[in-house]
């Protein structure tokens, strides 16, 4: 079974765009990006469509490459001081002279609609989360629209980072499974993901995980994106798995999930503010 992002997508879209129309004023998401990366050009481009399609006002603010770090931080605290701006987001990856902690650290928590201020992913592992990253969120609500059964199961995680291996794992603790969390230091990885009812992967290598490795009915959140021979493929191999599995595609799955979420965090954030 194929379970697929946009369907989930459109559902929340349209709570947002309900959200936002009656908040009685446009909310403001800032994009900062700095450099020319092409697939954050290609991101940005994605958040700004859907912030304009459910009524957000997406402003991107880009600096060349070589800015120096104290520019991004005086460009974060001026966004923190203006009322207009709601949510703000600082596209990673950075240039290499940039410490991504740094400005993390510096965007205000309450509008921190990427999920990823140290404020922000200390509520989420206490149990009382508010920004939640958007993957992780967008991860849990496809396997709720697909009626996927969390609590008491085994829950296998490939991948550790902060904005998605580390906070998915979170939320399916706090949803009740027994979450185990790989990565590169894992050994025999296979014997670990084969336990899995519900695995996660976010690993970042094309077609990392193999059939042999996922049990028969497991449902299996493919959250790579990988650029290989001029298309997009995804860290799990789907072709074989596809009728062994309950899988997400890619493109399709995971992606369009990314942004609605972030969208509902930036009307979140809007509403704090009402
Ligand atoms: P990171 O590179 O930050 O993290 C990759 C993780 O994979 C690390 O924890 C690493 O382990 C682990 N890993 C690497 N090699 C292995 C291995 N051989 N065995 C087990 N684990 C391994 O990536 P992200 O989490 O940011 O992203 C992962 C993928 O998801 C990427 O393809 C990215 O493009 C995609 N992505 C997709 C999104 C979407 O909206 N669909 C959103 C965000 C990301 P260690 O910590 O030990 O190094």
């Amino acid at each position: 079974m194929i379970l697929k992002g946009k369907p989930v997508a459109s559902s929340i879209l349209d709570k947002v765009k309900e959200g936002v129309e009656g908040l009685g004023f446009q909310p403001g998401l800032a994009i900062v990006r700095v450099g020319n990366d092409p697939a954050s050009e290609i991101y940005v481009g994605k958040k700004l469509k859907r912030a304009s399609e459910t009524g957000i006002n997406g402003k991107e603010f880009h600096l060349p490459a070589d800015s120096p770090e104290k520019e991004l931080l005086s460009l974060v605290d001026e966004l923190n001081q203006d009322k207009g701006i709601h949510g703000m987001i600082v596209q990673l990856p950075l240039p290499a002279h940039m410490r991504a902690d740094a400005v993390l650290q510096r965007i205000s928590p309450e509008k921190d609609v990427d999920g990823l201020h140290p404020e922000n992913l200390g509520r989420l592992f206490s149990g009382s989360p508010r920004f939640v990253p958007a993957t992780p969120q967008g991860i849990m609500e496809l396997l709720s629209y697909y009626e996927t059964e969390i609590e008491g199961r085994n829950a296998v995680v490939v991948g550790r980072s902060s904005m998605v291996g580390k906070p998915v794992s979170a939320l399916l603790l706090n949803a009740n499974a027994t979450v185990e969390i790989c990565h590169s230091r894992t050994k025999e990885l296979a014997a670990h993901t084969h336990r899995a009812d519900v695995l996660v992967v976010a690993v970042g290598k094309p077609r990392f995980i193999t059939e042999d490795m996922v049990r028969e009915g497991a449902t299996v959140v493919d959250v790579g994106i990988n650029r290989t021979e001029g298309k997009l493929v995804g860290d799990v191999d789907f072709e074989p798995l596809k009728g062994k599995a309950r899988i997400t595609p890619v493109p399709g799955g995971v992606g369009p999930l990314t942004v609605a979420c972030l969208m509902r965090n930036v009307l979140m954030a809007a509403q704090e503010k009402k």
